[in-house]
């Protein structure tokens, strides 16, 4: 099936075809047809399964275009805003649609102006409904899309979108579009959608994407040096570091920075315009790294990010699954790394569970490895260098005090030297340790013991007194 095939306008197959969307994705396959026949739904697939257009183009090819707002879009973020906003315009040029955008902290009258021209309106919830609520727009729209539904509810915003639609007519298409579909997306999609078509990507037409997922166990104060062996030893081209919370972001970053790499941190604390900022650094490859919170990284769409490094286990499996699902995109591979202590191992195995794929152990590379895996990267790059003529003139200085092999073993050392490698030689648990460590848990042992503790804890009915101790503070370690 190609997107050919779908009756659309002919200016939407040319927008279709400048973006160079041949074929629909699973979720656009299925979503397309019901919404082109004006029907309610709730859709649920995978990040970066290409959402916006299953809702966007049967959308845009059922507006009037008759000059009125006829479509709201409610989402997240104002970044989210601003890239949907971007992907429907993209779509919708040739129809001569126009778009607003409607987010907090920028300024009212100017958002209140662009509204009244446009045909469509993405707007975050708060702001939306503070608009609203003022009387300062006016609209009737006859589709409304709440996409990425349970980053909306995750954020707090139930209650504003529930007021949201007493100011909607009552004669309208509402869409509703998620990633996961926890009980209160369902309990709203009962109340505001009307006779829904429920759509769901099951796990195994999304779980053949192409994300390689793997984990390293390591001790808490061996996460940075585990990460940074990591980077040397993968050399990803894009990533994000994924941290739990704010200071971890702003810590790690800097730390990096002053290491030697290139990376930024992104957080809710950030002023927009930083934010923004970094954000244009990421994509414009400016900066290889953003290190960078569940909540800033939500719904950010940055097409070529090859490696996600989760710095710590999320506690549960949507925000897993949201993670990972920034790389890997629009068919491209992705690498998913997580970097796990014993104490996260009951959200790893969650995550293994809810997710359904493996996710393979795996051991930190040693110096040595790094070395040698740099080293046949160098030969890689040295045999396709082509000879710049400005060096004849360098080797024949060089030739007047050494001969031609020195000078290649000199210059080799030169290249070779760049390339240190930072951390103690063994980083993190072996493949025994960590499968030891995991039947563990399996066997209903806290995960939370390394080997000198068990040592000490001793046997007898001693032991399983400190087991349980043990587990209790496991348990609230992690609230
Ligand atoms: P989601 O909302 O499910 O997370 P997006 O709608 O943001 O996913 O799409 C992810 C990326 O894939 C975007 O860059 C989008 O332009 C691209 N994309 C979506 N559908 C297709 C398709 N059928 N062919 C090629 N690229 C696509
Ligand atoms: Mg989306």
């Amino acid at each position: 099936m190609q997107f050919k095939d779908f009756n659309f306008k002919k200016d939407l197959h040319k927008a279709i075809e400048v973006a160079g969307f041949i074929e629909p994705s699973p979720i656009q396959q299925k979503a397309i047809p019901v919404v082109l026949e004006k029907k309610d739904i709730v859709a649920q697939a995978q990040t970066g399964t290409g959402k916006t257009a299953a809702f966007g183009l049967p959308v845009l090819e059922n507006m009037k275009c008759d000059g009125s707002v006829e479509t709201v879009v409610i989402v997240p973020t104002r970044e989210l805003a601003m890239q949907v906003s971007d992907e429907l315009f993209r779509f919708g040029k040739f129809l001569n649609i126009k778009t607003a955008t409607v987010y907090g902290g920028s300024s009212y009258s100017r958002q209140i102006k662009h509204v009244e021209s446009a045909s469509i309106i993405v707007a975050t919830p708060g702001r939306f409904l503070d608009l609203l609520k003022n009387k300062q727009i006016s609209i009737k729209p006859s589709v409304i899309i709440l996409d990425e539904a349970d980053e909306m509810m995750d954020m707090g915003f139930l209650e504003d979108i529930k007021s949201i639609f007493k100011f909607m007519p009552k004669q309208r298409q509402t869409l509703m579009f998620s990633a996961t579909m926890p009980e209160p997306i369902k309990r709203l999609a009962k109340t505001i959608l009307n006779e829904p078509e429920f759509i769901t990507i099951t796990k195994s037409e999304v779980t053949n994407t192409s994300i390689s997922q793997s984990f390293y166990v390591v001790e808490e104060y061996e996460r940075d040096d585990a990460l940074m062996r990591l980077f040397d030893y993968k050399n990803p081209y894009k990533s994000i570091v994924f941290c739990r919370m704010k200071r971890d972001v702003d810590r790690l970053s800097s730390y990096l920075v002053s290491q030697g790499y290139s990376a930024k941190g992104l957080h809710g604390d950030m002023e927009q315009r930083q934010r923004e900022e970094v954000i244009r650094s990421f994509k414009g490859n400016t900066i290889e790294v953003l290190v960078a919170t569940d909540v800033a990284a939500r719904g950010l769409d940055v097409s070529d990010v090859t490696h996600v490094f989760n710095y710590q286990l999320p506690f549960d499996s949507e925000p897993y699954v949201h993670r990972i699902g920034r790389t890997g995109r629009a068919g491209k591979d992705g690498i998913a790394v997580s970097i796990v202590t014993p104490a996260e191992f009951r959200s790893l195995k969650k995550i293994q569970k809810d997710v359904g794929a493996t996710m393979e152990s795996k051991v930190i590379p040693t110096i040595n490895e790094v070395k040698k895996k740099q080293q046949s990267s160098l030969l890689e790059v040295l045999k396709n260098q082509e000879i710049d003529e400005k060096v004849y003139e360098l080797i024949e200085k060089l030739k007047n005090d050494f001969d031609l092999s020195t000078i290649v073993y000199k210059l080799a050392s030169f290249i070779a030297d760049t390339e240190k490698v930072k951390g103690k030689d063994k980083i993190g648990k072996s493949k025994k340790d960590i499968e030891y460590l995991l039947s563990r848990v399996r066997d209903g042992h806290g995960g939370n013991r390394n080997r000198s503790q068990r040592r000490r804890n001793g046997g007898g009915s001693n032991r399983s007194r400190n087991n349980s101790s043990n587990r209790n503070r496991n348990r609230n370690n992690r609230r």
